[in-house]
C-alpha cells in the first residue's frame, strides 16, 4: 500500500483522517514515492491553536536559549544531509549533488539563525530632550505561515521558519505538494535538536490549504515563495486580510556577455546556470545578452550544451534530472514550438529519452538565437533547461533591455572591465546583481532582494531585513523625575 505522509503537528509526526490525498510522484519514473494530505480545516485550527499557545512561552525564551536550539538543529542538518539530499532528489529529481547544495544552502541560513542576538538588538539615545532618554526593542510577532515552492524543497523552508522561530515566534509550514516529504524530515530533525512541540508544524495540501490559513485571523505574517500570478493573490489576499507579507515570485534573468570577457568562463558558467536543475531555478540564467562580437561564442556554447545530459538524480553521468511534473513537461515543450516560429533553434531538448527511464519528464538542453523580446519565449518564465541568446550592439543597450523586463530577481555580466562593470552594476534595475558570477544568490549576512514583478513586499528573506519582518519594534521613551521637582503642563507635542 502507498505510505501516507504524516502531517507535523505537536512536534509530532500526526496521521491525517483527511479523505483527500495527493500523490507524491517521482518525477523521472512517475512511481508513487507517497501521498500527501489536503488536511482538514479542524487539523488546521488545531495546529494554529497549538502554535499560538505555544507562542506565548516560546517569546519569553531568552534569544541565547533559542539560538542554541539552532546551533543543534545545524548540526543535525550537516549531519543528516546526504539523507534529506536522497528524499528530496527522489520527489524533486534533483541530482544528489545539487539537492546536497539545497540543503546547504539552508544550512547556512539556519547559522544566522543560531546567531541571531545581535541582530535583536535595538537602539538607545540618551538626552533626546532634557534627561529624557529614549531605546527600543525588537519584540517578536506571533504566529508566522510560510509558502513554499517545488524547486528548492530545503533551502526555501529553511529561510524562512529558523529565523522566524529564532526571532521568538511559531511558524506554520506549507510546502509544495510536489515534494512535501522533505519538509517532513526538516520537521523531525528540529524536534530532535531540542524545540519544544508546537513552535513548527507542518501542514500539507494545495490552494484550499493555503486559503484558509492566508485568512486566519490569528496569523500574523506570511512568506511566501513561488510563481507570479499565486505570489500576486497571497500578497492581495494576505495585506487584505491586514497580515504583513513577503511574496516572492517568478523570474527571467539576464546574463550580458561582454566581448573582453574570459571566453571559457564565460560559456561554462553560461551552461550550468541555464540548465543547472533543468532551468528550475529562480534565480537560473534565461537569457544570454551577448554584446558586439561575443555573439561569435555562440557556436561554442551550443557546443558545450549539447554535451550536458539529463539523467537519473543517482547517476553521476546526469547533468540534470527530469523536470517536476508531466505537466511542466507539457508547457514547457510547448514553449520549444512556439519558439521555433518566433526564433532559431540550436538545440532542441523536446524529443529528448534517457535509456532506461521511458516515462521520466525528460527535457534536453535547447538553445535559441535571435530572439526577439516581443517573442512568447522572451515574455513567459519558462522554467526549464532552454536559454535564449539576444545580440545587442552596446552595454547601454544590453542595460536598457533589461531594465525594460518586467522581473528583477537576479543578472549578471561578464567581463574583464571594472568600467563595465561599474556601470552596469550601478545602472541595472534588478535586486541581485553578479560580476562574473552567474548565480548571485547572497550569502544570509546580507539579504534574497529581489526587485520589480519577482517581490511583493518591503523586507525580504533572511539577513537582518527578515529579522524586521519577522520582528515588531518598541520604542520607549524615559524620564526619572526628583522626588521634589516642580511642575507645570505641558500642552505642546514638545518633549519638555
Ligand atoms: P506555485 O506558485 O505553483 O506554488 C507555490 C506554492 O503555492 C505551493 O506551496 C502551492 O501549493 C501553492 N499554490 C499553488 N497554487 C495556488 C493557488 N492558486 N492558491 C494558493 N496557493 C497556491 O510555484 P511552483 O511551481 O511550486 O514554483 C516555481 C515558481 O517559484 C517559479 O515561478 C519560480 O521562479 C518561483 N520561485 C521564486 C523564487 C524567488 O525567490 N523569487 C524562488 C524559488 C522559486
Amino acid at each position: 500500500m502507498t505510505e501516507k505522509l504524516n502531517l507535523f503537528i505537536g512536534g509530532s509526526s500526526v496521521k491525517s483522517s483527511t479523505k483527500k490525498w495527493i500523490e507524491v510522484l517521482n518525477p523521472a519514473t512517475q512511481e508513487v514515492l507517497c501521498e500527501a494530505p489536503c488536511t482538514t480545516d479542524e487539523e488546521i485550527e488545531s495546529a494554529i491553536g497549538s502554535a499560538k499557545e505555544a507562542f506565548f512561552s516560546w517569546r519569553e525564551t531568552p534569544p541565547p536559549e533559542r539560538s542554541r536550539v539552532m546551533m543543534k538543529y545545524q548540526d543535525l542538518l550537516k549531519i543528516n544531509q546526504d539523507e534529506i539530499a536522497q528524499i528530496l532528489s527522489k520527489e524533486n529529481g534533483k541530482t544528489f549533488e545539487d539537492a546536497k547544495g539545497d540543503v546547504w544552502r539552508g544550512i547556512e541560513v539556519v547559522e544566522q539563525a543560531a546567531n541571531i542576538t545581535p541582530l535583536l538588538m535595538g537602539e538607545t539615545v540618551e538626552n533626546v530632550a532634557r534627561e529624557i532618554d529614549s531605546y527600543s526593542y525588537t519584540q517578536s510577532l506571533g504566529v508566522c505561515l510560510g509558502i513554499t515552492p517545488f524547486n528548492f524543497p530545503a533551502m526555501i523552508p529553511l529561510w524562512m521558519f529558523p529565523m522566524a522561530i529564532a526571532c521568538g515566534n511559531t511558524f506554520i509550514l506549507k510546502p509544495s505538494e510536489q515534494d512535501p516529504m522533505t519538509s517532513n524530515k526538516l520537521a523531525e530533525l528540529f524536534t530532535e535538536a531540542g524545540a519544544p512541540p508546537n513552535l513548527l508544524q507542518v501542514i500539507h495540501g494545495g490552494k484550499d490549504q493555503v486559503d484558509q490559513l492566508i485568512r486566519h485571523p490569528d496569523i500574523r505574517a506570511i512568506s511566501f515563495v513561488g510563481s507570479v500570478p499565486v505570489g500576486q493573490y497571497i500578497y492581495k489576499t494576505g495585506t487584505e486580510h491586514l497580515k504583513r507579507v513577503q511574496s516572492f515570485a517568478g523570474a527571467k534573468n539576464h546574463m550580458v556577455v561582454m566581448p573582453d570577457a574570459n571566453k571559457n568562463k564565460t560559456i561554462d558558467s553560461l551552461v550550468g546556470s541555464s540548465v543547472g536543475a533543468a532551468g528550475q531555478r529562480c534565480m537560473a540564467i534565461s537569457v544570454a545578452v551577448f554584446v558586439g562580437s561575443s555573439k561569435e561564442w555562440i557556436e561554442d556554447l551550443k557546443n558545450e550544451m549539447a554535451m550536458v545530459k539529463p539523467g537519473p538524480w543517482d547517476s553521476e553521468e546526469s547533468g540534470f534530472g527530469p523536470v517536476i511534473s508531466a505537466q511542466a513537461k507539457e508547457k514547457i515543450i510547448g514553449l520549444i514550438e512556439k519558439g521555433k516560429s518566433e526564433a532559431t533553434c540550436l538545440l532542441d531538448g523536446s524529443k529528448c529519452e534517457v535509456e532506461g527511464f521511458p516515462d521520466g519528464n525528460w527535457i534536453g538542453t535547447t538553445l535559441f538565437s535571435g530572439v526577439k523580446t516581443e517573442s512568447e519565449i522572451y515574455k513567459t518564465e519558462i522554467f526549464g533547461p532552454v536559454l535564449l541568446c539576444i545580440e545587442v550592439n552596446t552595454l547601454e543597450e544590453a542595460i536598457e533591455l533589461i531594465n525594460a523586463n518586467p522581473y528583477g530577481n537576479g543578472t549578471s555580466i561578464f567581463t574583464a572591465s571594472g568600467r563595465s562593470a561599474r556601470k552596469f552594476r550601478h545602472e541595472i534595475e534588478v535586486g541581485q546583481v553578479g560580476i562574473n558570477v552567474p548565480i548571485p544568490v547572497p550569502l544570509p549576512f546580507f539579504s534574497f532582494t529581489g526587485w520589480k514583478q519577482s517581490f511583493y513586499g518591503d523586507l525580504h528573506a533572511y539577513g537582518k531585513q527578515a529579522v524586521r519582518f519577522y520582528t515588531e519594534t518598541k520604542t520607549v521613551t524615559e524620564r526619572w523625575f526628583e522626588e521634589d521637582e516642580e511642575s507645570t503642563k505641558n500642552l505642546t507635542i514638545n518633549l519638555e
